[in-house]
């Protein structure tokens, strides 16, 4: 801590969605002088792994009268895109359901971030800094930053706004195959789909809505051949349809400590919206502020028969796909241009010509064999923090500052994203806020939760 306890020095850790949104926050809300650090390892600030695509068919999957960057203007973003409607890149017009390509929504945090900081207070400053975090250390009672190239910072509090982590491998052994330029591991990074011939195969391990991007990217290049789209279920994703807000329920009642009783629950109130003609979507919908709430009712036991029994179905209702591309996925389907199959990846072999996958189908035939160019793995984000090769991670986790939650979905922290110790209490300078906070809260990782997290952290971390 500096002189007087003053949180002089806010490093944030990550300058995607997350990282942005409480560096703004600390710009609009410090009164005082204050120095905010934001660190980032990769792209510029602001995209993140979201936002950082360049390709115009990568939709956001909300549509952009709820993106807004404050809790309190959510039609912000909306506006801010409507007002550079025509101009080169942007649609022509932009309407509140619309959902808008993901590189605008990148844009948009950036000039954010942008007129926050030309509008902080006197003394209030901020420094963008281009390098990966590796280490924090205590030192005198002071927390010191190291980066990888050497560089040391000392902060009075620090944030980890570190995203997701990238997926696990399809098959979990080493293969030889993962070292291979026909195996892509991390489908976000840039050149992930070179060098795939035209008319050739690829199979794409994850059904979800980094799959479904995917495809669509690889549609946009050119690609002429067949894709094949594998995960356990073979479960798509939902699609979004227009309907009007449904009422809050669940709101006045004692939450239900089973997911049982929770499922009940939300299964009569779809039949009551449908006896009213209307859809499960808002309703859904309608408990999404409240899960927070609903997830801190249930034990880890009973959050643990969630992910066994209901994490699929509800991550294809919750996460759904703009109309647009849905339309798109259905037209490949229809051409004979791209397979769903329920399974399990059992064995991949490199040959000369490419890879040779071999699956276990969830109903016959049993076996399933392509021949493909590339495998892309699209697994969706791995949790458990304490497998992962990220140096930060490891050198926290070996100082024993964090901890994974019990369900190792993130990292363990109060439900206000002060981190909690290994087999310790609260540490005073450390928070963290969006995926890291998954086992903690459930429903953390979306910009209508972050934005929240975001500012009542920075409140807290001001205060
Ligand atoms: C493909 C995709 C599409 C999505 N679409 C939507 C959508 O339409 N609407 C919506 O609300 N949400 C969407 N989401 C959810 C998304 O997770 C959030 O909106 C948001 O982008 C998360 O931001 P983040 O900053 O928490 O994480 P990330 O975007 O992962 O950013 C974390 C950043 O931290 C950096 N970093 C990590 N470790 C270090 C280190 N040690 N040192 C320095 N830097 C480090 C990384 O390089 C990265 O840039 C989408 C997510 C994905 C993956």
């Amino acid at each position: 801590m500096s002189e007087h306890n003053l949180p002089r020095t806010i490093a944030i850790i990550g300058g995607g969605c997350s990282g942005v949104l409480v560096a703004a926050q600390l710009l609009r809300q410090a009164q005082s002088p204050l120095r905010v650090l934001l660190f980032e390892r990769m792209t510029d600030v602001g995209r993140g792994v979201a936002y950082g695509t360049e390709n115009h068919e990568h939709r956001l999957n909300v549509p952009a009268a709820r993106m807004g960057a404050w809790p309190e203007d959510i039609g912000h973003f909306q506006r801010w895109a409507a007002a550079r409607a025509g101009t080169p890149g942007y649609p022509a017009a932009v309407e509140p359901g619309d959902f808008l390509p993901r590189w605008i929504f990148g844009e948009y945090l950036r000039a954010t971030l942008a007129e926050t900081r030309a509008a902080a207070a006197p003394g209030v400053g901020f420094e963008e800094i281009k390098g990966e975090v590796t280490d924090i250390e205590m030192e005198t009672g002071a927390v010191r930053l190291r980066c990888g190239d050497g560089r040391a910072f000392a902060a009075d509090r620090v944030v980890l706004a570190l995203g997701n982590l990238p997926g696990e491998y399809p098959i979990r052994r080493p293969l030889p195959i993962y070292h291979s330029q026909r195996y892509v591991h991390v489908p976000w990074r840039q050149g992930a789909l070179a060098g795939i011939p035209p008319e050739s195969d690829v199979l794409i391990v994850g059904a979800g809505l980094t799959a479904v991007d995917i495809v669509l990217e690889l549609q946009s290049s050119g690609h002429r051949g067949v894709v094949h789209a594998l995960s356990r279920r073979g479960l798509l994703p939902q699609v979004h349809r227009p309907a009007p807000a449904y009422r809050p329920f669940l709101e006045a009642e004692t939450p239900p400590a089973t997911i049982r009783g929770l499922f009940r629950r939300i299964r009569a109130e779809v039949r009551v919206a449908q006896a009213a003609g209307l859809d499960w979507r808002p309703v859904l919908d309608a408990i999404r502020s409240r899960t927070p709430a609903l997830w801190a009712a249930l034990s880890w036991e009973e959050r643990a028969r969630f992910m066994r029994h209901v994490r699929p179905f509800w991550e294809g209702h919750r996460h759904r796909l703009a109309p647009e591309v849905a339309a798109k996925i259905d037209a490949l389907r229809a051409a004979g241009r791209l397979y769903f199959y329920a399974g399990r990846l059992e064995k991949l072999t490199e040959l000369p010509e490419g890879v040779e996958a071999r699956f276990r189908l969830r109903y016959r035939p049993r076996w399933q064999t392509v021949k493909v160019a590339k495998v892309i793995n699209c697994t969706g984000p791995r949790s458990d923090y304490s497998k992962y090769q990220h140096p930060l991670l490891i050198n926290l986790l070996a100082r024993g500052l964090i901890d994974h939650d019990p369900l190792a979905l993130g990292i363990n922290a109060t439900p206000e994203g002060q981190v909690l110790a290994y087999r310790g209490g609260p540490v005073a300078w450390l928070y963290t806020l969006g995926a890291p906070l998954k086992g903690v809260l459930w429903e953390c990782t979306a910009v209508p939760e972050i934005r929240t997290q975001a500012k009542s952290l920075a409140t807290r971390l001001l205060a």
